[in-house]
């Protein structure tokens, strides 16, 4: 079996490499932190000491790290410098696309194969083994990341070559991060009007409106027993992590010369609410912004 460096063990990385190593596979992990160093080793996985001696030997190396700049400085001091000949790196943070597609091209001029795989599913997904990967990489490579890559998913879709998954995935926050806004404007304007808000959301969901934002992770309490707002927006999704992607969609948008009105407008918002204090909350708690109802946010 082929051994996999799995590198940076936080709130994605720990159930992450869990699920390869229940799978079978032989997972080496090393974290920068050496809390999460010893939260793994708890678990059970191997650590090692250092995330070059991770990677020297293995197949495969995973990188589950916070941004861009961590992710350049780990494969150019660490993963570059010491993979294996013929090894496949997988990245699977969400960062910027110039800084995926610049590290596939620094992999490629030493030899290697990589691919950029964020993901979408959240902490809860990366412990079930149910995240959705979207990829980035050369058509020949697909199913060696895809079989890497099914001990921790619910699905893998290729989106196109280097930096392509990174684009998938801050496009696709962006439509997240705007249809949570409308259907916040919506209910808050709904309650103004004085329609029932069950009434209004029977309606919703059966009509043009219906969105993952309104039916999965309804901002209001009660018509979706199991969304955040049920338990006092606890993430799911934190409005940090919203406010993260949606200024990678925006810097995307200006390099490419990209009209984004729309994810401007919500990478405001969602800049105002995490500056008042609510980044830990889920990002559907911004209705308390539109609802004028901030200190009912524990
Ligand atoms: P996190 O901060 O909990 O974990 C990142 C870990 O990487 C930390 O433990 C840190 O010590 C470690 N690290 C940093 N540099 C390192 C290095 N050079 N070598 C080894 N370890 C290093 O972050 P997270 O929530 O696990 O998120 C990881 C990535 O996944 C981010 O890019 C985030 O945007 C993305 N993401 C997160 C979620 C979520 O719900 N948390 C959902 C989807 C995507």
């Amino acid at each position: 079996m082929s051994r996999i460096a799995f590198l940076g063990l936080g709130a994605m990385g720990a159930g992450m490499a869990a699920n390869l190593a229940k799978d079978g596979r032989e997972v080496i992990a090393f974290d920068l932190a050496p809390e999460a160093l010893m939260r793994a080793a708890a678990a059970g996985r191997r650590t090692a000491a250092s995330a070059a001696e991770a990677v020297t030997g293995a197949a495969i190396v995973i990188t589950m790290l916070p941004a861009g700049p961590q992710v350049r400085q780990a494969y150019r001091e660490d993963i570059l410098p010491n993979a294996q000949a013929g090894a496949l790196l997988i990245d699977c943070s969400t960062i910027d696309v110039e800084s995926a597609r610049a590290v596939a091209a620094e992999a490629a001029a030493a030899g290697l194969r990589m691919a950029d795989a964020p993901v979408s599913g959240g902490t809860v997904g990366a412990e079930a083994g149910t995240l959705a990967f979207m990829v980035g990489c050369a058509a020949d490579d697909f199913d060696a990341v895809r079989d890497t890559l099914a001990p921790m998913a619910r699905n893998v879709i290729r989106a196109g070559e280097a930096g392509a998954g990174q684009a998938a995935k801050i496009c696709n926050n962006m439509i997240l991060g705007v249809s949570m806004l409308g259907v916040c404007e919506a209910f808050a304007l709904a309650e103004k009007l004085g329609l029932d808000r069950d009434r209004f959301f029977e309606i919703a969901s059966q009509s043009s409106g219906q969105c993952w934002s309104l039916t999965t992770n309804c901002p209001i309490p009660g018509p979706v027993p199991g969304s955040p707002a049920n338990r006092d927006y606890a993430p799911g999704f934190a409005t940090a992590m919203m406010l993260k992607d949606l200024k990678l969609a925006q810097a995307a948008a200006a390099s490419a010369g990209a009209a984004a009105p729309m994810g401007a407008q919500a990478e405001a918002l969602f800049a105002l609410f995490d500056g008042l204090g609510y980044g830990g909350k889920d990002f559907s708690a911004v209705i308390q912004l539109f609802r004028g109802r901030l200190s009912e946010l524990t």
